[in-house]
């Protein structure tokens, strides 16, 4: 068995059957025989996503405790985490009631005259899905919901840090209809579980939600399946002179540090106007410390742990060497009862990893800028390419902002960390080379079949 801790406290708080490459075999043996039966069919699938998405609503509470027990995230983001995968599931209703192809104008050549042509889309196959610790609901949400709408069984296997909630939302599936063999979950391990998942040979799409190196990696690892990833990012923040500073600060509180800024698209690097930067530093840093660290389970609390303390000490190091090299901590940069302080870093070099790499704790980097034009260039200059935001009243910026930003989404005066989940999300350059939300998910699960008379 796997022993699931409450990263706050240490506690056991669950377990879950542990899994080794045989019980991988077994799971694809099983998912591709839910395939073949082909007796699930696309009413019934929307059926079971409707009423699966209703007793979610019903549960949020219930959902919402097991998010924060597992990955030590504050009571009231775990359950708007819920909630979201309310909608996750819903909009995956949607794709299941009106999934369809389309035809093929094949009078509109000569060579064509006379037949009929159109595409079925029809399920890719079984589907391998990897998810994270840090949305360990509505991420797996974000797999099962399109796989079930697209109509692939799938073999599952969550972050062995947070396996409680898929597990749960499995058992509310089948609560909801879905027939027992369609979703197993296999935990474990990602370099055992995860890289026995990823080579067997029945899986036909890898979609996966997690780190760079792991995702990439495991790009590699499969050369002739479809590999949706889902990465990490550094992600930026324009801030111009003629925004309203306390705003930006009130959301850049929940968007730096809502679950300990362990999100993928967690704002960290934020470049604001040289003229106006001294001000911005002083209320945000206002603003951060006004954040409530401690127990996830009050419901006061904005900040908890991160996932274990190892990853504390990594962020802290980075927060150490960024100030060794000269950048000006103005809030945290410590720990305290066990838990790393919300922290504000100014000016740190730009080729240290707290601004380099993806930083994925409660830190944001505030950096200067003189121009526009090199805002733009800055923000661009990452590995990374999820999410982007800019705060302007200038409609030409924000239109060459849209244009010119090398990013997944740009968001004009919004922070990059906000995500609606019917959006397509995904980023480029290492963050990954897909786009989730149901209806995107669904296409990239689904397969053209051309049709023919
Ligand atoms: P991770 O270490 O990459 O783990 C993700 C999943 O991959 C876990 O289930 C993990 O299993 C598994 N895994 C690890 N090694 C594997 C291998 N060799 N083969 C197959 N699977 C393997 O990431 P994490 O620390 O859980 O999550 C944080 C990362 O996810 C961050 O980089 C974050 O930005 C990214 N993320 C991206 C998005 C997005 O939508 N773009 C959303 C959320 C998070 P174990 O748990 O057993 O190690």
């Amino acid at each position: 068995m796997i022993e699931v801790r409450n990263p706050y406290n240490g506690e056991v708080v669950g377990t879950v059957p542990r899994s080794g490459a045989a019980d991988v075999d077994a799971a694809c043996r099983t998912a591709e025989a839910a395939l073949r039966r082909d007796d699930f069919p696309q009413h019934a699938r929307a059926e079971v996503l409707e009423r699966a998405a209703d007793l979610l609503a019903d549960r949020i509470e219930s959902f919402a405790r097991t998010i924060t027990l597992e990955s030590g995230k504050p009571i009231r983001t775990a359950k708007a985490e819920a909630q979201r995968a309310v909608d996750t599931l819903t909009f995956s209703a949607a794709e299941a009631r009106t999934l369809a192809g389309h035809m093929v104008p094949m009078e509109a050549s000569a060579a064509g005259a006379g037949r009929i042509g159109f595409v079925l889309r029809v399920p890719v196959g079984v589907v391998a899905a990897i998810t994270p610790f840090n949305f360990p609901l509505n991420l797996v949400a974000h797999k099962l919901g399109p796989a079930i709408a697209a109509g692939c069984p799938v073999v599952l296997k969550p972050a062995t840090a947070t396996p409680l909630s898929a597990f749960a939302l499995v058992e509310l599936l089948e609560e909801a209809g879905l027939p027992e063999d369609w979703i197993t979950i296999v935990a474990g391990r990602g370099d055992e579980v995860g890289d026995a998942l990823v080579t067997h040979p029945v899986p036909a799409l890898v979609s996966f939600t997690g780190s760079p190196a792991v995702g990439w990696r495991i790009r590699s690892l499969a050369p002739h399946k479809k590999v949706s990833l889902e990465l990490g990012s550094n992600s930026p923040l324009i801030v111009e002179p003629d925004a309203d500073f306390t705003t930006i600060a009130a959301k850049v509180k929940v968007a730096g540090f809502s679950h300990a800024g362990q999100s993928c698209i967690s704002t960290q690097r934020i470049f604001v106007h040289r003229n106006a930067k001294p001000e911005f530093e002083r209320v945000l840093s206002e603003a951060v410390e006004s954040l409530v660290v401690g127990d996830p389970m009050e419901e006061a609390t904005d900040v908890g742990p991160l996932i274990s303390e190892a990853e504390a000490k990594r962020v802290l190091d980075w927060v150490e060497e960024a100030v060794g090299q000269g950048a000006r901590l103005l809030a945290g940069g410590r720990m305290e009862d066990g838990l790393l302080l919300p922290t504000v870093v100014a000016d740190a070099p730009l080729d240290v990893d707290l601004c380099a790499r993806e930083v994925f704790g409660p830190v944001v980097v505030v950096l200067g800028y003189d121009s526009f034009d090199q805002a733009l260039e800055l923000a661009n200059r990452s590995d990374f390419g999820l999410h982007a935001g800019v705060f302007t009243n200038d409609l030409d910026k924000a239109l060459l902002a849209a244009r010119t930003l090398e990013f997944g989404g740009v968001l004009i005066n919004e922070v990059p960390t906000y995500r609606a989940d019917q959006q397509p999300y995904g980023g480029v350059k290492q963050s990954g080379n897909t786009r989730e939300g149901p209806h995107y998910a669904v296409r990239e699960m689904t397969d053209l079949r051309f049709v023919m008379f």
